[in-house]
């Protein structure tokens, strides 16, 4: 495989941008190895500067859930361009994709617009604080909600491939009112409510975690949260930047049947585009300004080709809810496939999938939440990375990071990572 090309980027990336990268765990970190320049992709394939091909199993960190050059976005967005890009002043096209978004999803009766996931989830907790006139927030180990200051402790992700899970510059002020409990604890998560009583503003979690890799809620974990929350007038927050429409067309919370007070969207909602969206409870979501006294604002917020594509994307996923369907075969085959090359090559690691996200951990033990998922050797996903890169399926560089699948893989697709990894897992252990 050539790529000599990537490697001369990267080489020029690193004099004028911070490791080279605009996101952390792009740079390759964590596995070894240069990260590749993507110049373009189509369905299933992402095509390298060097013109190498890969199937692609990050889709863009979730967003490309129907694959890539979708042409309906395309031919929607080239004619959203014609009418400006940007106007600073309410469009009707606002309106239309808020009406779907609480079509879509159970719990959202009133919606705002920003530009990404982070930016929905710092604005959701500064919603719940002011709304509750409470400082506290518990978040759960290993899970991911952006870059926000208050969620930069014990974050998921990036943060742990990139070995800083507290950040510098997180003063110890923001720091103290996030207090963390182990995923699927819900014991841990009562007596932290105990000892901060009437304190909590708000319990915000991946209700499926995707930023530790792919970890499941346990059962009866998420009832728990809800029936707790209700108890103490502490506002559950679902962050569904990951698993919202990807689940289900209402996300986790439909799949689940839990209805959080408020949801944070991201990912799919921008259809490729910088989008994001929290929302939920009509008498919350009035706290927001200008309604209410809750500060949050943004130039390009609602932007109108970034609508666009996510109006053509989530009318897509609501007309066809058999996507779903079709995602969970195809990944259960995948999966089925991962499991005969473990027995095939007598190893024992420990597959979790839901619907189209899996992840194999090099752990011989189940995985249910950080700790867990941190006894993966490490150097091995390294070197499992990298072969299956070699066979031409692109993983997302981190043990703690999901995979995902999208509606492009197709049988042929399915037979070529199957192979890639048994091929893989023989390698690495001869
Ligand atoms: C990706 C992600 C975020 C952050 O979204 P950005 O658009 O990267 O800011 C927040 N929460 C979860 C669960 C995510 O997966």
């Amino acid at each position: 495989m050539k790529t000599e090309r990537s490697k001369a980027l990267f080489e020029k990336a690193q004099q004028f941008i911070p490791g080279g990268v605009n996101s952390p765990v792009r740079a390759f970190k964590a596995v070894g190895g240069n990260p590749l320049f993507i110049k373009s992709a189509k369905g299933a394939y992402m095509y390298d500067e060097d013109d190498n091909a890969y199937i692609d199993m990050i889709n863009s960190w979730g967003p490309m859930i129907l694959g890539h050059d979708y042409e309906n976005v395309e031919s929607q967005v080239a004619l959203a361009i014609k009418d400006s890009l940007s106007f600073g002043a309410p469009t009707a096209k606002e309106i239309e994709i808020a009406e779907l978004i609480i079509s879509m999803v159970p719990s959202i009766e009133k919606v705002r617009m920003v530009n990404s996931g982070t930016e929905a989830t710092m604005s959701a907790i500064r919603l719940a604080r002011g709304y509750t006139q409470r400082d506290k927030v518990i978040k759960f180990e290993g899970c991911y909600h952006g870059h926000g200051d208050s969620f930069l402790i014990a974050a998921g992700s990036g943060a742990i491939t990139m070995g800083e899970p507290d950040s510098p510059g997180v003063t110890k002020g923001t720091a103290k009112d996030t207090l963390t409990a182990p995923f699927n604890n819900l014991q841990a998560v009562k007596d932290l409510v105990e000892g901060n009583k009437g304190e909590v503003a708000a319990i915000i979690l991946e209700p499926v975690a995707g930023n530790m890799g792919c970890v499941l809620p346990a059962e009866g974990f998420l009832q728990g949260l809800r029936t707790l929350c209700d108890q103490e007038g502490i506002i559950l927050i679902f962050d569904e930047v990951m698993t919202g429409f990807r689940l289900s067309k209402g996300g986790a919370q439909e799949l689940f049947g839990i209805n959080p007070d408020l949801t944070t969207l991201g990912k799919i909602i921008g259809g490729g585009m910088p989008v994001g969206a929290y929302g939920g409870k009509k008498e919350i979501m009035d706290f927001v300004s200008p309604q209410g006294p809750v500060y949050q604002a943004g130039t390009l917020s609602g932007n109108p080709v970034a609508m666009t594509a996510g109006m053509v994307m989530l009318n897509y996923l609501n007309d066809h809810s058999e996507i779903y369907t079709q995602l969970n075969e195809t990944t259960g085959k995948i999966v089925k496939g991962f499991n005969e090359n473990l027995n095939k090559l007598n190893l024992n690691y420990t597959i979790n999938q839901i619907g189209s996200m899996f992840s194999i951990f090099f752990s011989d033990t189940p995985v249910f939440d950080f700790e867990s998922a941190k006894s993966s050797d490490l150097t091995l996903f390294g070197k499992y990375f990298r072969e299956m890169l070699h066979k031409g399926v692109y993983l997302a560089p981190s043990q703690f990071e999901t995979l995902f699948v999208s509606t492009a893989i197709g049988e042929k697709e399915i037979e070529q990572i199957v192979s890639a990894n048994f091929e893989a897992l023989e390698k690495i252990h001869s």
